[in-house]
């Protein structure tokens, strides 16, 4: 797997034999008329900001979304020049991405046959008379990837992360959590009310009369709210402890006896074992459901689970009508992405293998891992010297720190091994036969892995996808070739550029093996305790900090983050400037400084690098989602919260104390 250190060392030679020619930051793109040290945020990437408003049909915006967005066009590509060719072997790569692209794109073929396609599953729903009936359909929407009321998926056993069990979770809700449905907030309330209208309105797209949609739309809000009330909230979501309950088959079944789980389980060819079950209170109350809620309330239920998890697979109206809720209102989108896009995006998520060839051959040349994988070494090496050097830590849990750094697992570009999509048929008569079929697949995939020893080879994002992660069961940090991709990274650009931009997205995902979710996984990925009690105090106590100063930022009046939500992203973001600049320095050693660029010094560039990449223009709608639901901060917030606690900071722009960027040593973070 790794690449032979000979060609890591020409790359490097070559790369600072043409310095001169390497592209470096976009000085275009500063705001001059901002101060660095007063709000980073904008004097970084204020004037692109400014020339590039947020494309209608987009949450947000920045050079980092837009390089996401050209990813799609390289996809839609790709897409359609398989598609051209009608004449692939059936079930060869090209076949199934080609036909499945063109399915989706015929908009023409999906409008004239309304709900036709839909009609038997729907049927299927609306044909159930008895529990026994209702617990058959859970299986049947289960199997096409509608988890409705539970999710069923494979995970790894938080005690024993080398063998993979069942993991049944909480899902069947149409709002993003829980709090939507129970908070009395003014932003709840009304959210509430738009759903219950939103409901109503795709009842009455499938067929119903206004009426009977709206009285729909309440029983379905009414079970909705039930689960919800049973759910965790996304705070409790982030702690592994409350969502460890292994137990045997045999407790299942006696946690929720109405539901055979035996039937479901061999139907799905699950092998009957212990499991996890992340949240029994949830189903318990599944069970409630079943053992007491009368089966026309489940008919309604489970029809507007079918509506909802397919709205984007039936005719237009059903598109619209979904945007209108989940772009328009909880984004702030005032348009639809094309057609094509939405289609890219689509068969990348269920067919993401059979295109990600394609795409890493055309773009992730070798020389762009081999150079990936020589700053994941650096700034692994910086993460190892800041533990090292760490004066609050004890010798005892450094030496376990460092045992789980020597682990990691770095995964970079695509897989070593492609999903064949074996036995699964697609053509381009029926887009919603294809969907199905496809998730039918992935399903099968997942359940497969149940009862086996980890495939530590398995990607859990697309090579296309402009993202990243850290799996703290595998103890691995992963980033597709769909990130790295200019202006985050380029073969062709300065150190400063891609150590600041990429090397703190690197130094980011390292830093989630020792956040506040992280640094409860071991060495080999058990959620098992590492820290001595009194390293652990000093700790959280340092997490507390974050958690105040996040606690303390608003994105509006009477609105802010939420510091236990936001920790781990934060301190992924604080520590992973430090260790990246800290690389970033080092890689210089021996070859002298960059060169300035329009008077900014390389230190100065290499934050300058990370504003430019991560500083997007959000929209409110989406500032709000986001501190209710999401574990990352707003973009600004990603810029300005980490780089005004760090010293390194401050000394490469000279800011003063008292300045907004430099934060009073009494509340400045520190956690590594
Ligand atoms: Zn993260």
């Amino acid at each position: 797997m790794p690449r032979s250190r000979l060609s890591l060392v020409l790359l490097v030679a070559a790369g600072t034999a043409s310095a001169g020619s390497l592209h470096g930051i976009l000085p275009q793109d500063i705001n001059r008329d901002a101060n660095a040290c007063t709000d980073f945020f904008d004097f970084a990437n204020g004037a692109w900001r400014k020339q590039h408003p947020i494309p209608s049909y987009m949450d947000r915006w920045s050079r980092r979304w837009e390089s996401g967005e050209v990813n799609k066009e390289h996809v839609r590509d790709i897409l359609t020049e398989v598609s051209a060719k009608t004449d692939w072997p059936q079930g060869s790569a090209q076949q199934l991405s080609g036909d499945y692209y063109a399915a989706c794109m015929d908009e023409h073929a999906i409008d004239a046959r309304g709900m036709a396609p839909a009609q038997k599953l729907l049927d299927d729903v609306s044909g159930m008379k008895s529990r026994a009936d209702v617990q058959r359909v859970i299986g049947h929407l289960n199997d096409v990837g509608i988890a409705a009321p539970f999710a069923l998926n494979s995970g790894q056993d938080l005690h024993n992360p080398t063998q993979v069990v069942a993991q049944i979770g909480a899902a069947g809700i149409g709002m993003p959590d829980r709090d939507y449905y129970l908070k009395p907030d003014a932003r709840f309330v009304e959210a509430r009310a738009k759903y219950l209208e939103h409901v109503a309105k795709m009842f009455e797209l499938a067929g119903a009369k206004p009426n009977v949609a709206k009285a729909n739309a309440a029983t379905v809000f009414a079970f909705e709210k039930r689960l919800a009330e049973a759910s965790l909230d996304n705070v409790a979501l982030r702690d592994p402890k409350q969502q460890d309950h292994t137990m045997t088959f045999a407790q299942l079944q006696a946690l929720a006896p109405a539901f055979d789980w035996g039937a479901y389980f061999d139907a799905a060819r699950i092998p009957r074992a212990d499991l996890n079950v992340t949240q029994p209170r949830f189903v318990q109350q599944f069970n409630r459901e079943l053992a007491s809620t009368p089966v026309d309330q489940w008919r309604t239920y489970l029809r507007w689970q079918v509506l909802n998890a397919s709205a984007d697979t039936l005719p237009t109206p059903f598109v619209a009508q979904n945007f209108a809720f989940y772009g328009k209102y909880l984004s702030g989108a005032t348009e639809m992405k094309p057609r094509w896009k939405r289609c890219a995006e689509d068969t990348d998520a269920l067919l993401g293998d059979a295109l990600g060839h394609a795409y890493v051959e055309k773009y992730f040349p070798p020389e762009a891992k081999a150079r990936m994988q020589d700053m994941v070494k650096n700034i692994l090496l910086a993460m190892h010297d800041t533990i090292d050097g760490l004066a609050w830590m004890s010798p005892e849990t450094k030496t376990k720190a460092l045992e789980k750094l020597s682990t990691f697992n770095p995964k970079i570009g695509y897989p070593d091994k492609w999903k064949s999509y074996d036995g699964v048929r697609l053509s381009r008569a029926s887009y919603w036969n294809d969907r199905e079929a496809a998730l039918r697949w992935n399903v099968t995939d997942d359940r497969a892995q149940i009862g086996k020893p980890v495939d530590r080879a398995r990607w859990g994002m697309t090579p296309p996808t402009s993202n990243a992660y850290y799996n703290p069961l595998l103890n691995e940090i992963v980033f597709p070739a769909g990130i790295l991709q200019p202006p985050a990274f380029d073969v062709n650009a300065t150190d400063a550029v891609n150590y600041g931009a990429i090397g703190v997205v690197i130094g980011h995902e390292i830093s989630h093996g020792f956040d506040d979710q992280g640094a409860q996984f071991d060495a080999q990925g058990r959620l098992q305790n590492w820290w001595t009690p009194n390293d652990n105090a000093q700790f959280a106590a340092k997490g507390q900090c974050v958690v105040k100063q996040f606690d303390n930022t608003f994105i509006a009046p009477g609105l802010h983050h939420n510091g236990k939500l936001v920790l781990g992203e934060s301190i992924g973001d604080l520590a992973g400037a430090k260790i990246a600049y800290r690389a970033y320095q080092k890689s210089r050693e021996g070859k002298g400084p960059e060169p300035t660029i329009d008077g900014y010094t390389p230190e100065q560039q290499f934050f300058i690098a990370w504003g430019q990449w991560r500083g997007d223009e959000t929209r409110p709608e989406t500032q709000r989602t986001m501190i209710q639901g999401d574990p990352h901060p707003v973009a600004k917030y990603r810029v300005n919260g980490p780089l005004s606690n760090l010293p390194e900071f401050r000394e490469a722009f000279e800011c003063k104390a008292g300045d907004a960027m430099v934060r009073p040593d009494a509340d400045r973070c520190e956690v590594w």
